[in-house]
This record gives structure tokens, sequence and C-alpha cells, in this order.
């Protein structure tokens, strides 16, 4: 299972090579096909290929033909491409695509897949759609409809590379997400906290109740290592009113698209003393699955993770993504600092100072120093987070003064060198006065 996780891990991975890349890559496949060339392991068309900020060499017949079907599936996505299959011939490097393209796209037709996309992927409460939606629609406004007149290739370009943009940039950060949170929940199923029946997992996750963690259903693995059964079926689990209240507090927390630090360290709390960890972790993380920005379940996960040993190694990952995406939302340093550094120092505090560093390093030197000495009542002016930001800030506002104080040293040698001149000068006045 392991191997086959990285396996998994290792494929997201490589479908998704980066915003750009895969931007450029579709785009010329787009190209490729509008020409009437067909897309093919022997075709001469070397597509961009690259992981993160690396570029990768050209990729091979294999990864090439896995670079031409993600084009193809956006392009599908887009409406550009109405259908494809693979034909091989005789040998497994020898393929060529079937193609059914729509020369013919229009502009609406082209907003209304992107449209349609950005709706079924918006995050909850949130209004993500108007804004690209707005730039597309003006874009489509001074295309002109298909077939392309040659003053046209330009809008029509213009307007397929933001619509891919687009398009792209909502699955980087929502779709890649959520299918690496849907594998680690995956992996987190089969691990099982040690000891723990799986049925915890599966009817905290499946059942409208919290189930009690000492509940054993003597039905599965781990409640019976040896697979010989007493029984025929499961053992019910008893649902539990107090578990229910919480589960109607957890529910609401969730739903709640501003994360509330006191009502979330309480329920935590509440959480432990009645020995629900595993099970509020699993609906946190499922949450995930739909939403990978809710900063209530980010903080939920990281939070609860800590609190299992098998699963601690997690938490950090899950208040890094809060930390990042708190910013992204732009949330107040309360919250961020609050709920996502603090804790996260706790576990690594050489990693959570560069998440403050990260933010702060995009502000001015002064503005940056300013507010750093603005965080010492939060962080503790003993701290040591606070004593190397400081640090760090003041060294970047004295480097800023590098080039005042170079101007200045190249004034004062001028200015030296002058007053060194004038002695010479009034020496040949006084030689000339003389003759
Ligand atoms: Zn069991």
């Amino acid at each position: 299972m392991l191997c086959d996780f990285s396996h998994q891990a290792r494929f997201i991975q490589d479908s998704y090579p980066g915003v750009e890349a895969d931007c450029k890559t579709t785009y010329g496949v787009y190209n490729w096909l509008k020409e009437g060339r067909p897309l093919a392991s022997q075709d001469g068309f070397t597509p961009p290929r690259c992981s993160g900020d690396d570029v990768k060499d050209t990729p091979d017949i294999d990864s090439k033909q896995t670079v031409y079907q993600l084009a193809l599936y956006r392009l599908q996505q887009l409406g550009i491409v109405r259908d494809y299959t693979i034909q091989y011939f005789g040998r497994k490097d020898k393929w060529r695509f079937e193609v059914e393209f729509n020369t013919h796209w229009s502009p609406q037709s082209l907003l209304d897949h992107v449209m349609r996309f950005l709706e079924r992927s918006r995050r909850p409460d949130s209004d993500d759609v108007a804004e690209p939606m707005q730039v597309l629609t003006a874009l489509a406004a001074q295309c002109g409809s298909p077939p392309w007149a040659a003053e046209h290739c330009r809008t029509e370009e213009a307007l397929l590379k933001k619509a891919i943009g687009t398009l792209l940039r909502r699955v980087y950060a929502r779709v890649r997400t959520m299918r690496l949170q849907m594998l680690r929940n995956e992996l987190d199923y089969v691990r099982a906290a040690e000891g723990t029946c799986r049925r915890v997992t599966l009817l905290n996750l499946f059942n409208d109740k919290l189930v009690a963690p000492d509940y054993r259903c003597e039905f599965c693995d781990i409640c019976v290592p040896d697979l010989n059964f007493d029984q025929a079926q499961a053992t019910d689990a008893v649902g539990n009113v107090d578990l229910e209240e919480l589960l109607l507090r957890l529910n609401d927390l969730l739903a709640t698209a501003k994360p509330e630090p006191a009502r979330l360290h309480d329920f935590i709390r509440q959480v432990e003393d009645r020995g629900v960890l595993l099970g509020t972790l699993a609906r946190a993380t499922r949450h995930l699955e739909g939403d990978p920005a809710s900063l209530s379940a980010l903080y939920l996960a990281g939070a609860l993770s800590w609190r299992i040993p098998a699963r601690q190694n997690q938490a950090l990952g899950y208040f890094r993504a809060g930390f990042q995406q708190g910013h992204q939302q732009g949330v107040t340093q309360d919250i961020l600092l609050g709920l996502f550094y603090r804790t996260g120092a706790e576990i690594d505090p050489e990693e959570a100072v560069r998440w403050l560093n990260g933010i702060g390093s995009r502000l001015a030197p002064n503005d940056f120093l300013t507010w750093v000495q603005s965080q010492e009542l939060l962080l503790g002016c003993d701290s040591a987070a606070y004593r190397v930001l400081s640090a760090i800030a003041k060294v970047r506002a004295l480097g800023c003064l590098k080039g005042p104080l170079r101007e200045l040293n190249a004034l004062a040698i001028s200015l030296s060198n002058k007053r060194s001149k004038r002695p010479r000068r009034m020496l040949s006045l006084k030689k000339r006065l003389d003759q």
C-alpha cells in the first residue's frame, strides 16, 4: 500500500508540472491541432515540461503521451476538443492520438465552459467566479467570430491563453490539493491509529454521529487480527447525546468561513475530554477534500493530528497550509499568528519563523522593520522568533542604507579632492602674481 501510495503521489505530482508550463503546453497543442498536424510519438513536437521551477529535459515517449493527454483533457474542458482516443501501432512506443478538434469554437462557448468549471470548483461562501469571468468577457467582446480573420488572431490567442490560465490556476489551487488530500485520507485510514477499530474512522465519516474511540466492531482486522470472527456481523455503535452535540458544533465550525480562534480552542478541549480525536480528525480532513482552503478545517486537522501520536508528523503540514491560505485570504494577524504560527512554532520553530519571514520580506525594508516591531506583543520580545525576525529586519533596513552611504562617501571624496586642489590652485595663482 505504501508503495502504491508513493506511486499515486508521484502520478499526481507529474500531472501538475506548474501553471506556466501546463499553459504553454496546452496552447502549443492547440496550435499544433489547429494547423491540422497529428499528435503522435514521432511528430517532432517537444512540449515544455517542468516541475516546480526546474525545467526538466525533453520528456521521453511515455511522458510525452501523458503531457499530450493532459493538454487534450484541458482543451476538452474548454470545449475545444470534443473527444480523443489513442491508437497504437503494434508497439507500445508507437502511437497517435485521434482527436475530434472543434476548429470553430466560439468565444461564447469558451466562456460557458470556463464559467461552468469555476462554478463547480468554487469555494463555499466566497465569490471567486465573477472577477475572472469579467476579464474573460471583456476579452471575448473584442474577439471576432470564427473562422478567425487574420486581424483577430491576436485577440483569439489572448482570449484562449487567458481562459487556459484561469482554468489552470483554479485546478492548481483546488483540484491538486484536493486530490492529494484524498490520497492522504486514504493512507490514514489504512494506517489507522494503533489498536483503534477500523469502523471508528468509517462510522465517523459516513454516519451522522461521532463514535467513541473505545468502540469495537469485533468484525475487522484490528479487532480480530487472525480474522477468526466469532460473530456474523459488526457490533452496532451506540449513539451518545454528548457526542451528537459535539458533532453539531463541528459542523457549525466547518461551515463558518472565518475561523474564530476562541471557539476552535474550546472545541478542541471538548474533543480531547471526550476522547473522540480520531473521529473528529477524520471529519475535518474529509471536509478538506471538498474545501481545501477552509481555515477552520486546516486548523482542526493540524491541532487534532498533533494530539494523536500516529499522526503527529502531519500536523505541521496542515498548519503550514493554514498559514499560507490565511495570508492569501487576508485574515487578521491574530488568526494567522494565534491559530497557525503559534502552534506551528511549537512543533518546528525554525520553519515557523520562515513563514513569518516569507510574508514580511514582501514588504519594503523599513515597513518590514515596523511590522516586526508591531508583532512584539504577539510574539513576545524574548521569543527566538521575535529576535531572529528583528535581526533580519534590521539587517535589511541597514542594507537599504548602502546606496545613500555610497553616495555620501562619493560626496565626501569629491569634497576632500576639491579641498586638496584648492591650495594648489592658490599656489599657481601666487606663482603667476610673482611673475
Ligand atoms: Zn473493528
